[in-house]
């Protein structure tokens, strides 16, 4: 039997999707190459946005298609959008099952270790011999993953989240923050780079909160790793650039848990990249109450000043929403004047949109209308292309260290630790390997470059 996934969202759906693949193909599945080859497929859904979401409900033509080409084909989803794991078998269905009666499995990612059982609910004529082990059941951090890029890999450390920013539905649908066990992840870590990974990313919700959450106090399992467990997890994670790691990054990290030890153990570590994505989401003070992020525009910047301070020439990203509840013409013209003050390297723009179950849907206004929503996202979009093109201009002249991800024929792409994307041309196979690229121009979004000489 086949599979397909289809993944949608954040570093960290793209590291479960990896997870779910470890166990499929342990129950003897292989990965199909188009949609259309499967005989099970995956939806690994993301609720940020509502175009994400519309992005899945919209599936019912496509699926239905697919049911008559294929009538063994099974369909599952899971992700940031199913609240409870079900089948079409199940009296109680996650909701979604419903609307999408072409689903036949919902399960949250927390108990994929459950897809064999549920699986054999909808087609009970399949056997499996080789059934994930008993402590994958109520931790599926311990599953091991079926990399998609043996030497770029994307490590979970945490899951849940405790924020409660008034517009995210993450703190409902993946419940309270619980943070992965440090031995774990230095092993999981470790084998990764015995196997050839030179660059590892740290996935969480707020993965700086690591150890913190009311739950990993209460464990009182990370009670000896300091007031910032997180730097003790980096520092002991930075000690594998003896065994070959050589890029250490990490997303996303909330301003609220920047620590000043955690700013000053990046400064110390050699694997660490010069490249931070800290979400903003407003530069207005009152906008971010009401968006419940607990830090103000003041802090935000102190802390961005910090990490350049000790990390020269640091590239930092973020995400702005606009147009939340209540948001006024001054409030946005404040976001706009911090976007030209910091100068983000790169910045992720969306349009307000309520989720169902959220406080801001339940209790606020979504009342800025669609136009000026729209209005502020071009605005917001044209300083943003303006500003990254003159950062993407400064680097011409200087040679990057890139990691080759995709190569096609001659044509090859990969991120430098700044993680500007470069493309660059070459007869050598060198997908997996770093190389030093001299940068010869920059396009909106991308540099390109050519193989420096130091590579020969
Ligand atoms: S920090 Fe806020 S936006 Fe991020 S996952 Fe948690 S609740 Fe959602």
């Amino acid at each position: 039997m086949k599979y397909f996934i289809q993944t949608y969202g954040c570093a960290m759906n793209t590291s479960d999707s990896e997870r779910v693949a470890g166990i499929l193909e342990r129950l003897g599945f292989t990965r199909a190459t188009r949609i259309e080859a499967a005989d099970f497929l995956v939806f690994n859904t993301c609720s940020v946005k509502q175009k994400a979401e519309d992005k899945v409900t919209g599936l019912r033509k496509n699926l239905a298609r697919l049911h008559r080409q294929n009538r063994d084909l099974k369909i599952a989803v899971t992700g940031c959008m199913i609240r409870k794991t079900s089948s079409q078998k199940t009296a109680e269905h996650d909701s979604l099952l419903d609307v999408m009666p072409e689903m036949d499995i919902a399960f949250r990612i927390e108990d994929v270790a459950r897809l064999p059982e549920l699986l054999k609910q909808v087609d009970p004529a399949l056997v499996f011999e080789d059934l994930p082990d008993e402590g994958t059941l109520e931790n599926y951090f311990k599953i091991a993953p079926k990399k998609s890029n043996a030497s770029s890999v994307f490590v979970p450390i945490m899951t849940g989240c405790d924020k409660m920013c008034t517009y995210c539905i993450v703190p409902f649908t993946r419940g309270r923050e619980t943070s992965r066990d440090m031995s774990e992840i230095v092993d999981e870590c470790t084998r990764h780079v015995e196997e050839g990974a030179l660059e590892i990313t740290l996935v969480g919700q707020t993965v700086n909160s690591y150890g913190l959450s009311f739950t990993d106090r209460k464990s009182g399992k990370f009670a000896e790793l300091g007031k910032s467990p997180f730097a003790t997890l980096l520092r002991a994670l930075d000690s594998l650039y003896g065994k070959g790691l050589r890029r250490l990054r990490f997303t996303s990290p909330h301003p609220r848990d920047f620590s000043d030890e955690l700013i000053a153990t990046l400064a110390e570590l050699k694997t660490i990249c010069p490249y931070i994505h800290m979400p903003v989401q407003s530069g207005d003070n009152r906008t971010l109450r009401r968006m419940n992020r607990n830090y103000n525009v003041e802090e935000y910047k102190t802390i961005m000043r910090k990490i350049q301070a000790v990390i020269p020439g640091c590239a930092i990203s973020t995400d702005i929403i606009v147009g939340f509840c209540g948001e006024t013409d001054e409030e946005f013209e404040n976001t706009y004047r911090m976007y030209e003050e910091l100068r983000w390297d790169l910045c992720f723009i969306s349009r307000y949109s309520p989720r169902k179950g959220t406080y801001s849907q339940k209790s606020l206004k979504d009342d800025v209308p669609a136009a000026t929503k729209d209005a502020r996202w071009h605005r917001l979009n044209a300083l943003l292309k303006e500003i990254t093109a003159q950062k993407h201009a400064a680097h011409i002249g200087q040679t990057l260290e890139v990691l080759v991800d995709t190569q096609i024929g001659a044509s090859c792409i990969g991120r430098s630790r700044e993680f500007k994307e470069v493309h660059f041309r070459s007869g050598r196979p060198l997908i997996g390997k770093l190389v030093n690229v001299q940068i010869t121009g920059s396009r909106e979004f991308y540099l390109d470059g050519e193989l420096a000489r130091s590579n020969s």
